[in-house]
């Protein structure tokens, strides 16, 4: 998918047009056209970028264990209010052949993160793709985000986050599994992310 940025620079006139804004001088002429290219450039760049071919991978060793990376940070933008939500992403997987590198898994983060997103979706596409990628006999993604369209707005819960768990393979079907590596990625770590 590729953005247009001169119809994007357009939308942001015209919103800015409602607002009432009037505008001074050459500085705030170029905002349409700096908004447009800050949301192309890196709050929806994920578009241009395909998660699983980011996620390359080596043999794994016999008998590996659970492969753990916790407070992946991101940020993204809520598909409903079009405000940004950001926080920690924690990864789990058991891998069986393939194992991924761990710069590898946050950019499988960044790519999902950098769309219009909702945090349930994201944890779910992010689950789908190291399945689909690595085969793991198990994987299992936690989120823990504020929203600013929650933490702005209305009841302003200033201090509520978000958290988000989805789960393929031995950690969707067992549930002790899941809860044991749920539990060594976020020890101690949860509620103090920020
Ligand atoms: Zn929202």
């Amino acid at each position: 998918m590729t953005v247009d940025r001169s119809k994007m620079t357009e939308g942001v006139r015209t919103f800015l047009n409602g607002l009432g804004q009037r505008f001074e001088g050459d500085d705030q002429d170029k905002t349409p056209q700096r908004v447009a290219d800050a949301w192309a450039d890196d709050l929806v760049a994920g578009y241009a970028v395909d998660p699983e071919l980011e996620l390359s991978w080596t043999p794994a060793p016999a008998d590996c264990g659970p492969v753990l990376v916790r407070r992946i940070d991101f940020a993204s933008v809520c598909v409903h209010h079009l405000l940004p939500f950001f926080g920690l992403a924690y990864l789990g997987y058991l891998p069986d052949q393939r194992l991924a590198g761990l710069s590898k898994l946050g950019r499988v983060v960044d790519a999902y993160a950098r769309r219009l997103q909702t945090q349930e979706r994201m944890t779910s596409q992010i689950v789908c793709c190291v399945d689909r990628v690595l085969s793991p006999r198990g994987v299992v993604a936690l989120l823990e985000a504020e929203h600013t369209c929650m933490t702005l707005r209305g009841v302003r819960k200033e201090r509520s986050r978000m958290v988000t768990v989805a789960s393929a393979g031995c950690y969707e079907s067992d549930p002790a599994a899941r809860r044991e590596v749920l539990e060594l990625l976020t020890d101690r770590h949860l509620g103090n992310t920020r």
